[in-house]
């Protein structure tokens, strides 16, 4: 078997072309929407996500701003910047890009987010309530995951799914999301002993480890469908993601390549969760009377 690769790219491109009529429809209620990244330290993997962020906002009609600190900041000013952009009617969607400087406890931080914001979802108030199924807004990964295997056809009830990490941005939200379309989930971590044992029962392998080929074809149930959330970067400066490419994709019935998979996804569904912020905000301020 040679696995069906699942182009993100070209599935990104489909939800920015759904997008389009979402933002003209608030472009004639005089909304543009607009998303406001934070980004301390300069870390140098941090200023590209946040360019091809900017870039796909400029691509999508959305309004954009970087707010750029020193790894020294103190996070009083940190604070300051969030509640004055939660505050800023301008903005309907605020990220605080990950990892940030040592010394910066970055939970508080992304707390303090308003939930009606928190278009990465990374708010413990969103987190919580996709625990119970009502999130405003779902992290991007992982509901880029979902949009993928949504896309592509994949039945996701009843299925065994493995997820490789338990990490609050990737693997737990990821879960969740299996979990409530009826997926009977299984999550691994570093501590897994025999990893192997429980990702070859897998019908449905996400893996978001960020360790280059974790998972080899050895590991993989023949005709599985392996999603490899993991980005790194070879000594070679080659770009790979967590899955031994060639020998799994010699099992698996679908495979996500690293680069063009889950990347563009999470960027896609960041926009989306930012024009649905825009939308509630409208849906929040019009009069009562107007709604009947
Ligand atoms: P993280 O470091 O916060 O979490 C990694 C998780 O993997 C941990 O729960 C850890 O226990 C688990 N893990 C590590 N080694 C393991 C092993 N040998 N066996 C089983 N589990 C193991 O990372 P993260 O933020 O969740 O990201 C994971 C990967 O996904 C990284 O490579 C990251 O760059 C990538 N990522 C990609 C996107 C995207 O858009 N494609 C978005 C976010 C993260």
């Amino acid at each position: 078997m040679t696995a069906i690769l699942l182009d993100g790219a070209a599935i990104a491109r489909q939800v920015y072309s759904q997008l389009e009529q979402r933002v003209a429809a608030l472009n004639n209620q005089g909304v543009r929407p607009g998303l406001a990244a934070v980004e301390v330290g300069g870390n140098p993997a941090s200023l590209v996500y946040i360019r091809n962020k900017v870039r796909a906002c400029a691509a999508a009609g959305l309004h954009s701003e970087v707010h750029e600190f020193t790894a020294d900041c103190p996070e009083s000013v940190l604070l300051a910047a969030l509640d004055k952009l939660n505050r800023n009617p301008l903005v309907h969607g605020i990220i605080v890009q990950l990892p940030l400087p040592r010394g910066l406890e970055a939970g508080r931080i992304v707390q303090s987010i308003a939930i009606e914001k928190d278009v990465d979802g990374f708010g413990w108030r969103n987190l919580g309530a996709l625990i119970a199924g009502h999130p405003l807004f779902v992290p991007g990964t992982p509901l880029g995951v979902m949009t993928m295997l949504d896309h592509a056809g994949i039945a996701i009830e009843g299925r065994n799914a493995v997820v490789v990490g338990r990490s609050t941005v990737v693997g737990k939200p990821m879960a969740l999301l299996l979990i409530a379309r009826g997926a009977t989930v299984t999550v691994c971590n570093s501590k897994t002993v025999d990893l192997g044992d429980f990702t070859r029962r897998a019908d449905i392998l996400v893996v978001a480890a960020g360790r280059a080929g974790l998972v080899t074809g050895d590991m993989v149930k023949p005709g599985a469908v392996v999603i490899d959330v993991g980005i790194n970067r070879r000594a070679d400066g080659k770009l790979v993601g967590d899955v031994a490419f060639e020998s799994v994709r010699a099992k698996a019935s679908y495979l996500t390549p690293v680069p063009g998979g889950v990347g563009p996804m999470t960027v896609a569904m960041l926009i989306a969760n930012t024009v649905s912020a825009a939308e509630r905000s409208i849906a929040a301020t019009r009069p009562a009377s107007a709604t009947r």
